[in-house]
């Protein structure tokens, strides 16, 4: 039997489910049989973005979990982003449709601008999935502002191809400015967040807004120690904290889904991934047993304001946390 997984009410009254599936490092050559069997198991939100470089076969997986009647499109909430090398206002339609190709789909439940920072435009024939740096391998800005980008994804918006817009890893200063400029507000912002980084400042602001979040990274380092960084290496993993494994054994579930139940029980949404079985199933229900208030308070405790998911630890030159 799935999990039961309850829904978050977006600001334009579309229902978005609290627990999803990242695709972010997922591989492309077992993606559509991962997507598939994430189905299967329960999941209807799948988080994607263009420079994840597997929009195809996720496609692929939805396409065949759709012929095979296991789900029908109007039930999955399908995510993605826009790349920043595409924050061009005249380059924002023409790569939303690329991708919605990739897909096999004709609209996105949410579509997301991915960092707050405009790059270089790259065509995608000369390479994709983009990066970071631009033809000349190389970091390289472009002078478009986010208000023209807003503008760009408003009217995807309008078009019907989007029905959701997002913003990720924006802080309040840049919430604020969108709130003078926007037509229609987000619905949804995307964050890393996790008990190491919980940026309580933040979800207070969105909340007086009425704006959604999902968080993403939720179990702090382990992502980032598959990608080798130093501070998430140098970090202990939350999996092996003292509190949340006492928090665990008293509840008698494991430690990944005490911590995705810190954020749902909050209401917010959160996307891990995982190619195992055991795990996936388990990071799908976190929203069957509740935390008393002092373990959510003791899980909120451990906050040392600790952001892994920025370029700088990549050792790339775009400060734009500092
Ligand atoms: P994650 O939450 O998927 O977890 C990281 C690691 O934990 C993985 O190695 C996974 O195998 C392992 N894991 C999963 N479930 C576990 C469990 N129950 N117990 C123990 N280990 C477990 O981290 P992530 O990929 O960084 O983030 C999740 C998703 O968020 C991504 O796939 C992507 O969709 C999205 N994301 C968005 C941004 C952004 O800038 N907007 C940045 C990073 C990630």
């Amino acid at each position: 039997m799935p999990a039961n997984v309850p829904n978050v009410k977006l600001s334009n009254g579309k229902e978005m489910p609290i627990v999803g599936f990242g695709l972010w490092k997922v591989d492309n050559a077992t993606c559509a049989d991962t997507v598939y069997n994430a189905i299967k198991t329960g999941y209807r939100l799948f988080d994607g973005a263009c420079d994840y470089g597997n929009e195809k076969e996720v496609g692929d997986g939805i396409k065949k979990a759709i012929q095979d009647g296991l789900v029908k499109r109007e039930e999955l909430f399908i995510v993605s982003k826009l790349w920043n090398s595409f924050h061009d206002k005249e380059r924002v339609k023409p790569i939303c449709k690329k991708q919605l190709q990739d897909y096999g789909i004709d609209y996105f439940d949410l579509y997301v601008i991915h960092f707050p920072i405009a790059l270089k435009y790259v065509d995608p024939s000369v390479k994709y999935p983009p990066s970071w740096t631009s033809e000349a391998d190389k970091v390289e800005f472009s002078k478009t502002p986010l208000a023209d980008t807003y503008a760009a994804m408003e009217e995807l918006y309008e078009e019907g191809l989007i029905k959701a817009i997002g913003v990720s890893n924006y802080n309040g200063a840049l919430i604020l400015d969108l709130t003078r400029y926007a037509k229609v507000l987000p619905q949804c912002l995307q964050i890393e967040h996790h008990p190491y980084l919980v940026q309580q400042d933040l979800l207070n602001l969105t909340k007086e807004l009425g704006i959604a979040v999902t968080a993403y990274s939720s179990f702090g380092p382990a992502s980032f120690v598959e990608l080798d960084m130093t501070s998430a290496k140098n970090t202990a993993l939350l999996f092996d904290q003292q509190d949340v494994q006492a928090i665990a054994k008293k509840h008698n579930k494991s430690p990944g889904q005490i911590l995705l139940r810190w954020a749902t029980q909050r209401g917010i949404a959160v996307i891990p991934k995982s190619n195992n079985p055991d795990r996936l199933a388990q990071n799908l229900d976190v929203c069957s047993f509740d935390l008393e208030k002092e373990d959510i308070e003791k899980i909120s405790s451990l906050d040392k304001g600790l952001r892994f998911n920025n370029p700088l630890n990549y050792g790339l030159p775009v400060p734009i946390f500092a």
